[in-house]
């Protein structure tokens, strides 16, 4: 998490928030007698099957490995350990025992899983089906980046099942593109949302990124601009940062790009939340906007910190306050499948003071914020509840306003939700 500003491009999923580090234990493992008698479905980590139900595959290649990028993602190697990696994902998901109906959410990211062949994501659709059951309206999301995109393979992921298509744009500036180290350009980017609308998609989410180095506030309202002419259901804009180990930072560091500043990338973030709203996206969380009734489900299922599995390298798993992550190394990943041990690398089991954290630290992120009455049934107590002299002290400044039993972040708190919501760190 960064020192500032909205919700930044490296934090984009769910299961990747710093708040929210994942990590811990083996699977869930089976249900208990008195879980059937109360009609919940406890497995041995917690329950699974009230609520939503989400999964997340996390497939870790890429073309090339963008300059800003600090996601665990890698350029893809060769055809055949792809094909390894994803038999070790094929039997990651056999061999958890799962019980599932009603999977209300499946998420394919990564890294780029547009890069793996029809046959292999349809084997692994098929594994998740074999062990689990759909809702006839789950939302079914793969990450795509234009240089991907074929008709034939978007018209294949239709025939699937994927009901929605995350596209990686980032900008349609080509002269950004290229300093972002991205493999396409703006026109790549435009055809391949093209062909997923011919291919049947009636769902597509953008994803931009601003507060780039060099960067101006006209580059900014261009795409923008562009991202709603072309009519996604779905936009998301992040603010980039610098992570470690990324060729940016180390350019950053030595000097050879200069970052945005605050107050610039501040306006950057104003135009958004004002801008988007005119052309029919709702602001609905601190970086994602949507049409009426397009909000992402498996991301609004991370945000109310409900439960889930997840599949492949460094993939995270919540289920009742218990956390698990795979090892992130996928060659550690592949041979620790192959060999028949637990792919797990990291497991936590989360105290109440860390979930009553977590549930304000996500909750605010959302423009609506937090329900009173609502956290407190769920949580126990009121989310002012928690460290009140931080809510004195931000409500005091004109960062949080509580309207009609709510608590939220004004526009001005929105701005810096990052650094605001560092204050509620225990
Ligand atoms: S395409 Fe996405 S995941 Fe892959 S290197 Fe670029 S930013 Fe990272």
């Amino acid at each position: 998490m960064t020192r500032k500003g909205p919700l930044s491009y490296t934090q984009k999923q769910g299961h990747n928030f710093s708040a929210c580090r994942q990590g811990r234990k083996r699977r869930p493992q089976g249900i208990d007698a008195r879980s059937r008698r109360s009609g919940k479905r406890f497995l041995k980590f917690g329950y699974f099957g009230d609520g939503m139900n989400s999964f997340y595959l996390h497939i870790p290649f890429c073309l090339s490995k963008c300059r800003y990028c600090g996601f665990n993602s890698v350029p893809a190697p060769g055809a055949e350990e792809i094909e390894r990696y994803c038999r070790a994902l094929e039997r990651d998901i056999r061999e958890t025992k799962l019980e599932i109906r009603n999977v209300e959410t499946a998420y394919f990211g990564g890294g780029t899983p547009t890069l793996l062949s029809a046959g292999q994501i349809e084997n692994l659709i098929s594994a998740l089906e074999k062990k689990a059951s759909f809702e006839k309206s789950a939302e079914i999301t793969i990450e795509a980046n234009p240089e991907t995109m074929t008709s034939e393979k978007l018209s294949h992921l239709r025939t699937l099942g994927f009901s929605r298509l995350s596209l990686g744009v980032q900008s349609f500036d080509d002269g950004l593109l290229k300093i972002l180290g991205r493999p396409h350009d703006s026109g790549q980017a435009m055809a391949a949302y093209r062909l997923a609308r011919r291919a049947g998609f009636e769902n597509i989410g953008l994803d931009l990124i601003y507060g780039l180095p060099g960067q101006s506030m006209k580059q900014w309202e261009r795409d923008l601009r562009r991202a709603a002419e072309l009519g996604p259901e779905h936009i998301s804009a992040y603010s980039l940062t610098y992570e470690p180990g990324t060729e940016f930072t180390a350019w950053r560091e030595q000097g050879w790009i200069e970052p945005c500043g605050e107050d610039l990338e501040a306006e950057m973030f104003l135009l958004a939340h004002q801008y988007l709203p005119t052309a029919g996206y709702q602001h609905y969380e601190v970086s994602n906007f949507s049409r009426p009734g397009h909000r992402c489900r498996h991301n609004l299922n991370y945000w109310r910190c409900g439960d889930y599995l997840g599949f492949g390298a460094g993939a995270s798993s919540h289920i009742e306050g218990r956390r698990w992550t795979n090892v992130s190394d996928w060659r550690e990943y592949v041979i620790r499948l192959e060999s028949g041990q637990s792919p797990i690398g990291f497991s936590e089991e989360l105290s109440s003071g860390q979930r009553w954290f977590e549930a304000i630290f996500l909750g605010l992120r959302m423009i609506e914020g937090m329900a009173i009455e609502e956290f407190k049934s769920r949580w126990g107590q009121r989310p002012d509840e928690y460290k009140p002299e931080v809510w004195e002290k931000l409500s005091k400044e004109g960062y949080i306003i509580s309207r009609q039993g709510r608590l939220c972040f004004t526009s001005q708190g929105l701005m810096i939700a990052d650094l605001l919501l560092s204050n509620f760190a225990p």
